[in-house]
């Protein structure tokens, strides 16, 4: 060390220097669409910031990235701020880590609400781009990114071209104001075709589905949008008001009945060991899907236990990713090396 340093302050050069790169790195993936390190290398950087702030909470920054949802609004979009938050998840990298947040999720339910049994929603990380759809006496009125979590970008035009969106929902019983969160994709099948085509025509190709999602609905001309084939599925409610559910699975019950795409693949599970398995089940049919998936998505089905358990500035304390090893976009991205 220098003599003029001490050992605290080389930590936080360390740590405000990890923040700045992972600062930059989200800048490049959210408002550039342009990663420069794959998501797992990324993941590992995010880790280590984590880790230096569970060992030393007094170098914790209010901007640090750990404490926001990745992503500013994009000037070149009208910016919309959300009724309700948009939250990231938290995530896990192995069975074990998933059953220290599982027994901890469980210890806080006990503690809120003593008695409760906790059932599992249990669905698959779409990997995707986050929309938020805003319906008003059953008409989609506004349609806009995740952005930062409070704000995001008004894609309503892009959004509108997309078939399974339905601008005014069927059936009856709306609430006047609903927001319904999702994952806009792009499906695996038309993503091969598409960077085939990419590249045939000289084009740089897309890295990854998602980042084809996400510069395919961040399109300023709407006509570019329509010509990729975009799907959604919906996985999350904000302003709901007078929404006559109790749970998440419900609540995708009612979306469903009223037209909304609702996910095929979804269960709701009664302990964590039936979640161990839906976990390893995918894990080995990941690619045998119509869209890709890094991950699963574990939530505490009811409502009451949901507000219960609450949030952090970052992620909701009732939900958890479980991300798959990162083989599979390793390989794609040297295939696209290799294409291009
Ligand atoms: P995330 O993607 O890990 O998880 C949160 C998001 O998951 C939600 O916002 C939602 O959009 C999505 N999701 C998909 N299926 C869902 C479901 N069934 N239920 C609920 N949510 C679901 O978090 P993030 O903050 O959006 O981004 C982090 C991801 O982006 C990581 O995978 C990270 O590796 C990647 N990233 C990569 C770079 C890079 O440079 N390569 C930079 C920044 C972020």
């Amino acid at each position: 060390l220098p003599a003029d340093q001490t050992p605290v302050d080389s930590l936080r050069e360390e740590y405000n220097s990890l923040a700045e790169e992972v600062r930059q790195h989200r800048f490049a993936y959210y408002n550039e669409n342009a990663p420069t390190i794959s998501d797992a290398e990324f993941d590992e950087l995010f880790r280590r910031l984590e880790k230096i702030e569970a060992l030393h909470p007094e170098l914790i920054a209010n901007d640090s990235p750990t404490q926001e949802v990745g992503g500013d609004a994009s000037s070149a979009f009208a910016a919309v701020n959300h009724l309700q938050r948009m939250y990231s998840l938290e995530d896990v990298f192995s069975l074990a880590e998933l059953d220290v947040w599982v027994s901890r999720a469980a210890a806080s339910v006990e503690s809120v609400s003593p008695g409760s049994t906790i059932t599992w929603l249990t669905e698959l990380k779409i990997d995707g781009l986050a929309v938020n759809l805003l319906y008003r006496n059953g008409e989609l009125v506004r349609a806009a990114t995740r952005g930062d979590g409070a704000t995001g970008e008004d894609i309503t035009h892009n959004v509108l071209t997309i078939k399974s969106i339905p601008r005014v929902l069927a059936g009856t019983g709306h609430p006047a104001e609903m927001e319904v969160r999702g994952e806009v994709f792009f499906p695996s099948a038309a993503f091969a075709q598409l960077n085939e085509r990419m590249v045939a025509a000289g084009k740089a190709p897309f890295a990854n589905p998602r980042n084809a999602a996400a510069g395919s609905l961040r399109q300023k001309d709407p006509a570019l949008t329509a010509e990729r084939p975009l799907d959604m599925y919906v996985h999350g409610i904000g302003v709901r008001e007078g929404l006559a559910a109790q749970s998440q699975s419900e609540t995708y019950g009612l979306l469903k009945e009223w037209g909304l795409p609702t996910s095929p693949y979804f269960k709701v599970l009664d302990d964590a060991p039936a979640v161990v398995e839906f976990i390893e089940h995918y894990g080995t049919h990941r690619h045998d899907l119509f869209h890709e998936i890094d991950g699963i998505v574990v939530k505490v089905d009811d409502f009451a236990l949901q507000r219960a358990l609450g949030h952090t500035s970052r992620v909701p304390r009732w939900s958890v990713a479980f991300k798959y090893p990162p083989e599979e976009v390793n390989t794609r991205l040297l295939d696209i090396r290799v294409n291009v």
